[in-house]
């Protein structure tokens, strides 16, 4: 059996019932193929079995009790995958849906955006099946502190950085800091995402946001366009989507409609980012409310029927499998002409397959995303140089990173003979360097 074939079906077979990590390793690995064939020397040094394979998995108990003196119980993880080019990097996810298998897709695909960004950074991820959904304030801290209470010796500004993901944002992310600091008296850059008065940086809540849109804005541009007049459906409603919105609305597209995990607005005049920001930034509600406060916005139950929308641009930037075969041929025949994924791996393969047989312009997550984890490598520089930049110093960096990005996925596509292809560009762009430290790095 060729080499990329033999060591997905023992991925499988060594992993069963963990399908979306088998899925992040077929897109990865397909798109290997012509690399591995180029250098047969990662075959002998079973370079493929070793990069599938995490470093390290952590799993742990998370008690903890809730307002009315109820004990709960939840899972934590947190897996350190490859710190060939630099300590662990990724964030943590609490969200229900949470178990080994997403853990391991999002740390996979963690390892080569890290590795796109040009910065020194390994790739890992974390978080727990805990839904911070309607708890208190003192809930999440109590959870938060009983999380850090185990993971704190696992991590370290030098061995292992977290960052925020789905339900993990400024809110967590402090308590996280607060119990980290007070068991280890260390004041470092352990986990990114911080508040600015405890050595935060300026631009890390717009990154990933902003960054899709600064890629999908040179992707325009190479080809003459722009986001002007554009028509845009951005999916969630949280961090990623809202930069999103702000950035793709202020180079003068239309954004039309957002969502929830329960249902979807569509406002034909422009989303108003900032009543959405004020709902769901300030208020924690839902999406629906956006409807009542604004004259002509629609509500409709249920997230699949966004996809049914009209427009130039999507950007998906909730949730893993949002796009599927289905979606994705009611894109295409809507007239789509460009996806940046802003989300992870929110496009299904066969969504991927639909796109790029119909010559869509398909910006993948771990290039079109990297925009967070490259300003949380920032951040990183700014704490242990104990500098503070500003945000039009940080933006602009981001900025030049994401332009970076897309060139470097557009070149080794074409050097590749895949030309246009950015699925395949970006993973071999991002594994060319993390093959060769650990080719460097001997058989470990
Ligand atoms: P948030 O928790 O801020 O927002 C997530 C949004 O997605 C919410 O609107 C949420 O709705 C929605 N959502 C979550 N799960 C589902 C679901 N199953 N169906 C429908 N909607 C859903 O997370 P972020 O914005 O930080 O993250 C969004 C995506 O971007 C994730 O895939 C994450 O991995 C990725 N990402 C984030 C980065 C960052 O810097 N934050 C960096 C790189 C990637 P609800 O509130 O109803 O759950």
């Amino acid at each position: 059996m060729e080499y990329v074939e033999r060591v997905l079906a023992d991925l499988k077979a060594k992993n069963p019932n963990e399908p979306e990590f088998h899925q992040a390793a077929t897109e990865i690995l397909n798109g290997l193929k012509p690399v591995v064939a180029k250098h047969p020397e990662y075959e002998k040094a079973a370079l493929l079995e070793r990069f599938v394979e995490p470093e390290r998995a952590v799993l742990f108990r998370v008690p903890w009790v809730d307002d009315n003196g109820t004990v709960h119980i939840n899972k934590g993880y947190r897996v350190q995958f490859n710190s060939a080019i630099g300590p662990y990097k990724g964030g943590l996810r609490f969200h229900p849906s949470v178990n080994l298998s997403i853990i391991k897709f999002l740390g996979l695909e963690q390892i080569l955006k890290n590795s796109l960004t040009g910065l020194p950074i390994g790739g890992g991820k974390g978080g727990s099946d805990f839904d911070p959904k309607g708890k208190s304030d003192n809930e999440i801290m109590r959870f938060c502190q009983s999380f850090m209470t185990e993971l704190y010796r696992h991590i370290g500004q030098d061995t292992d950085v977290p960052a925020g993901d789905i339900g993990v944002g400024g809110r967590e992310i402090g308590y996280l800091f607060g119990q980290y600091k007070r068991i280890r008296d260390e004041h470092v850059g352990v986990l990114t995402g911080r508040g600015l008065s405890y050595g935060g940086s300026l631009s890390r809540t717009e990154a990933t946001g902003y960054g899709l849109v600064y890629m999908t804005e040179e992707a325009l541009k190479c080809r003459g366009d722009s986001f002007k007049g554009k028509t845009v459906i951005v999916s969630g409603s949280g961090n990623v989507a809202i930069y999103a919105t702000e950035k793709a609305q202020s180079l003068g597209a239309k954004v039309v409609a957002m969502y929830d995990s329960n249902g979807y607005v569509y406002d034909k005049n422009g989303i108003q980012i900032d009543v959405v920001k004020q709902i769901k930034e300030v208020e924690r509600g839902r999406i629906k409310e956006y409807a009542a406060r604004v004259k002509g916005a629609e509500y409709h139950e249920g997230c699949k029927g966004i996809w049914t929308i009209k427009c130039d641009i999507a950007l998906p930037c909730a949730t893993q499998n949002e796009i599927d075969k289905e979606s994705a041929e009611i894109l295409v025949k809507n007239g789509v002409k460009y996806v940046g994924e802003g989300a992870n791996m929110p496009t299904t393969l066969e969504g991927i397959a639909v796109f790029q047989k119909a010559g869509v312009i398909f910006l993948p997550a771990k290039a079109a995303n990297a925009g967070g984890v490259a300003t949380s490598a920032l951040e990183m520089a700014q704490s242990s140089g104990r500098l503070f930049w500003t945000f039009e110093e940080v933006d602009a960096k981001l900025k030049n990173i994401m332009i970076n990005i897309y060139h470097n996925m557009d070149n080794a596509a074409k050097e590749y003979g895949c030309e246009g292809d950015y699925v395949a560009g970006a993973n071999i762009a991002g594994f060319l360097k993390v093959a060769a430290a650990m080719m460097a790095q001997g058989i470990v």
